[in-house]
């Protein structure tokens, strides 16, 4: 299987310079050994501030429900 790299990044919503943007596989393994989630689990204004964290991302959706990108 091809890696839909710049396919992914189309759809990526990270603000941050990473060498992993649009290889979801790296980025997910990246962020779940730090207890996080990447930043397409945050609504944009969210995902500006870097916190990356579960309790951020439980915080935004009890505030918002589930709604980013
Ligand atoms: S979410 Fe994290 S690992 Fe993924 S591209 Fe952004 S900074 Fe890189």
């Amino acid at each position: 299987m091809e890696c839909k790299k710049d396919q992914n990044k189309e759809n990526c919503n990270c603000t941050y310079s990473c060498s992993k943007k649009g290889i979801c596989c790296d980025c997910i393994a990246y962020h779940r050994k730090l207890g996080q989630l990447p930043a397409c689990y945050f609504p944009n204004d969210v995902e500006k501030t870097y916190d990356r964290s579960v309790s951020k991302f439980l915080e935004t959706i009890n505030e918002r429900g589930p709604i980013w990108n």
